[in-house]
């Protein structure tokens, strides 16, 4: 269960803003915001999706910064009393209908915070998918470096070694004697680069940003999405608490995430399929653990306009300048100040700046 997940992490004190009061849009209001996301949709050629723990928070998975998330009770010494465990826990509506906007050609990419492995169990593709904190579901070798799906969630978190071996030859045709270890990221771990590339890339590439559940504290995940509006593209946040970035949005939604999306899909005319254990890409696996085929090099399958971006990718890392990082404190401070204006929590006020260059 998550709770296990959060008691695995080493200690940290710095969590963010917890607990903000709630907001929901009337639901004329409600209707009309999303009528505008559906339009933006339409318009728009890159569309990024950024999904938090808010949309699992359905499928039994307590989320971290709510009302009655991990870190919220926490502070008050207590623990969230609804918890399923990783194995439990289904794709929801929301984790469907991504697979079906992604296969109509609505939304390109997505990029997710969670590490319950829904989107992977949903059957969205590994190429199209970042998973910036890890995967349950995943393991990787400490020595080739290779990926493999666990047919059940991994008991371990921080990158620790699972008991498992490498399964399979190198290239070379030798045994690779490389350990397994869980992909799940502490509070001062790295965040996987060829993950974090590809939603750099895609974030900067997009012309809509949409994010789903979460509060954006968290970094850099939290600032990808306002990397799409510095490019000249749209930010859209749906999410019930204000969150960090909420100033740079141009659409606001406050509502349940499954709500949202299943009125989105029906303006778009798209159907959303139901979960099936047979597309489940944890299910059905001959051995006990699968090689998980993500493309390692980055611009192999991406579309010609982001490719032209990732051979750039180097220089315009270099590039990034005061300009990058004035705007970026700008746009700290005041939600930082929003955040403290609305929050009942007044003992933490800012997440802590991660050391990862955005
Ligand atoms: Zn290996």
């Amino acid at each position: 269960m998550s709770l296990n997940y959060a008691e695995g992490l080493s200690k940290y004190e710095d969590k963010g803003v917890c607990g903000l009061k709630e907001i929901y849009d009337d639901p004329s209001k409600l209707d009309e915001k999303i009528s505008s996301l559906a339009q933006f949709i339409r318009e728009a050629n890159h569309v990024v999706v950024h999904t938090g723990a808010g949309i699992s928070t359905s499928a039994g998975i307590p989320d971290f910064r709510g009302p009655k998330g991990v870190w919220t009770l926490e502070k008050e010494g207590l623990k969230p009393n609804m918890s399923i465990s990783f194995n439990e826990a289904k794709p929801t509506v929301t984790h469907m209908a991504l697979v079906a906007l992604l296969n109509k050609g609505y939304i390109h990419f997505l990029v997710s915070q969670n590490i319950d492995g829904l989107h992977l169990r949903s059957s969205f593709p590994p190429d199209k998918l970042a998973e910036l904190h890890g995967n349950m579901f995943l393991d990787k070798c400490d020595q080739c470096e290779r990926i493999f799906i666990r047919n059940e969630a991994t008991s371990s978190v921080g990158q620790k070694y699972t008991g498992e071996f490498c399964p399979l030859p190198k290239p070379n045709g030798r045994r690779c004697r490389g350990k397994l270890h869980d992909t799940i990221l502490d509070w001062e771990h790295e965040l996987p680069l060829r993950d974090l590339d590809l939603a750099d890339i895609n974030s900067r590439e997009a012309d809509l940003s949409i994010c789903l559940g979460t509060t954006l504290q968290i970094n850099p995940s939290g600032k990808l999405p306002v990397l799409t509006k510095k490019a000249g593209g749209k930010l859209v946040i749906c999410n019930l608490q204000p969150t960090k970035h909420d100033k740079s949005a141009d659409l606001l939604i406050h509502g349940y995430i499954d709500d949202i999306i299943v009125k989105l899909a029906k303006k778009l005319e798209v159907e959303i399929p139901e979960y099936k254990v047979s597309s489940d890409q944890t299910k059905n696996m001959t051995e006990k653990t699968q090689e998980y085929i993500q493309d390692l090099c980055i611009d192999a399958k991406i579309s010609t306009k982001v490719k032209k971006t990732c051979e750039n990718f180097d220089v315009k890392q270099k590039q990034r300048t005061n300009t990058d990082r004035k705007f970026e404190t700008s746009i700290k401070k005041e939600s930082e100040e929003k955040c403290e204006r609305q929050s009942p929590i007044k003992d933490e006020d800012v997440q802590k700046e991660n050391d990862l260059n955005l």
